[in-house]
């Protein structure tokens, strides 16, 4: 096919989810793609980053995306195109502090007596599982547990702050529809957590850890039969029956038969100079918590705030502030968190989410405010219906872990589902299990 008939496709956004669209676009022979970037670097939020630390080598460590699970299928297959897979390792988490802690290293005094509500939450997470699906997506876990007479300690203590791993805050875990919440711990395809009669979270739970992830994507970018422009933030979309205008920075602007905005709806939006109320009621639906993170080395405020010594292959540390046990801090082990780096290693750089005390300023590396989506009753039931609607229309189509879960898998599933739903076949039907998952996305987005 020549190039000028192939269908001219611009991605916005080199994220995951823009990068596996263009790669599963470019490799169908169908299309001419060209990705914009507003960035200088590719790959979005997953990034990697060089620390100097005193005394010692430079040495890079992933700081945003971090951890996966083994149900991340189609993140391991498209890694492998590229040579890269995942590492497999366990979840060693310590939460809590004084006598509310408790951690996969051990089970503690505190845990032992929350077991008999961890058998009811067990129980009550598989009623969840066996009613019909919209009921309890719209209901938020924290009422059920409430209605189940479940104690705050065991709310706020253990089940919030281990979901904050995956939502980012306590107080948004509380709000997560139940029917999410029971498919993180039962789902045999996909579940983050492995349930635990005795300690709650399994000590065996499996994740996996990413390689360098600015390596994975800058490869990944280099190999796409596609046009990748970083520097190019898309400033304005225009659509008309003939086609699609772009106008970005550094270049002119450019004609395209279709666009894939493969960034956040809350950037995606204001792109769109001739929004329809649909895709207005649609993209502004999707809220967003912003977080601040900062990097650091100061040991002792692990030491003194989580009462752990970072030497000992913890990974991840949530607290409760003293005075409002809803409001969650979590701390990040990084030196825990690469698979490059020996076992045990004590690297001594950390990462602490909205911190609740001071860092010391002189053991600051770098500090970087993101936004995360929220994952509510009122995103599941009203928010996705309406971005369904807007998938595909008007030459237009959405890609972005925002649209179902925010993680890696879903934002690589997601840009596969929009190369498919515009006429590149999903690539790794060999792969049952990777499959199912984009099946679910795909009913679950595109109706
Ligand atoms: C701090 C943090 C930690 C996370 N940790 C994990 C984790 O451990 N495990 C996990 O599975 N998931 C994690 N996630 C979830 C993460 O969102 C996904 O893993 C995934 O990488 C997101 O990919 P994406 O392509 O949807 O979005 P992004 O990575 O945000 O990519 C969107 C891209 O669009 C670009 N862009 C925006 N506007 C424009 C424009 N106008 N023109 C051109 N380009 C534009 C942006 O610069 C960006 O590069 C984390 C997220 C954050 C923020």
């Amino acid at each position: 096919m020549g190039n000028s008939e192939k269908q001219r496709i611009g991605i916005v956004g080199a994220g995951a989810a823009g990068l596996a669209a263009a790669w599963s676009l470019g490799r169908s022979g169908r299309f001419d793609v060209s990705v914009y970037e507003a960035a200088a670097h590719v790959g979005g939020v997953a990034t990697t980053r060089g620390v100097s630390l005193p005394g010692r080598d430079a040495v890079r460590v992933n700081d945003q995306v971090l951890l996966g699970t083994p149900s991340y299928r189609n993140t391991a297959r498209f890694f492998e195109e590229f040579g890269f897979s995942l590492s497999p390792t366990r979840l060693r988490v310590a939460m809590g502090t004084g006598e509310a802690r408790w951690s996969t290293a051990r089970a503690t005094p505190f845990i032992a007596r929350m077991r008999p509500e961890i058998r009811r939450f067990r129980r009550t997470l598989e009623l969840v599982r066996r009613a019909p699906m919209p009921l309890f997506l719209a209901i938020p876990i924290d009422a059920v547990l409430r209605a189940g007479r479940f104690s705050a300690d065991f709310r706020h203590r253990v089940l919030y702050p281990l979901m904050s791993l995956f939502f980012a805050s306590g107080v948004d875990s509380a709000r997560v529809p139940a029917a999410v919440v029971a498919g993180l711990f039962l789902d045999e395809d996909s579940r983050l957590f492995d349930l635990d009669a005795e300690t709650f979270l399994a000590p065996s739970t499996p994740i996996t850890f990413f390689p360098d992830l600015a390596e994975v994507y800058a490869r990944v970018a280099a190999a796409l039969n596609a046009r990748v422009h970083t520097d190019a933030e898309v400033l304005s979309v225009v659509r008309s029956a003939q086609g699609v205008r772009i106008e970005r920075r550094g270049g002119a602007p450019e004609e395209l038969d279709a666009i894939l905005i493969a960034c956040s709806a809350e950037r995606a939006l204001p792109l769109l100079a001739d929004a329809s109320p649909l895709e207005r009621l649609a993209l502004r639906g999707v809220t967003y918590q912003d977080v601040t993170l900062v990097t650091h080395t100061d040991a002792d405020y692990i030491r003194h705030h989580y009462g752990d010594d970072p030497g000992n292959g913890t990974q991840y540390y949530v607290r409760n502030a003293p005075h409002d046990m809803t409001r969650l801090e979590i701390s990040i082990n990084l030196g825990s968190c690469q698979p490059w780096l020996p076992e045990g290693a004590e690297l001594s750089v950390f990462q602490t989410f909205d911190p609740l005390d001071t860092i010391r300023a002189d053991k600051v590396l770098f500090t970087r405010r993101t936004r995360h989506n929220r994952a509510t009753p009122g995103y599941f039931l009203r928010v996705l219906p309406l971005l369904r609607r807007i998938q595909g229309r008007r030459r237009t189509s959405f890609a972005g872990a925002y649209l179902m879960f925010n993680n890696h898998e879903n934002a690589i599933v997601s840009g596969l589902a929009a190369a498919d739903h515009l006429g590149a076949p999903y690539p790794f039907s060999e792969e049952p299990a990777a499959r199912l998952q984009f099946e679910r996305y795909r009913r679950a987005v595109y109706g």
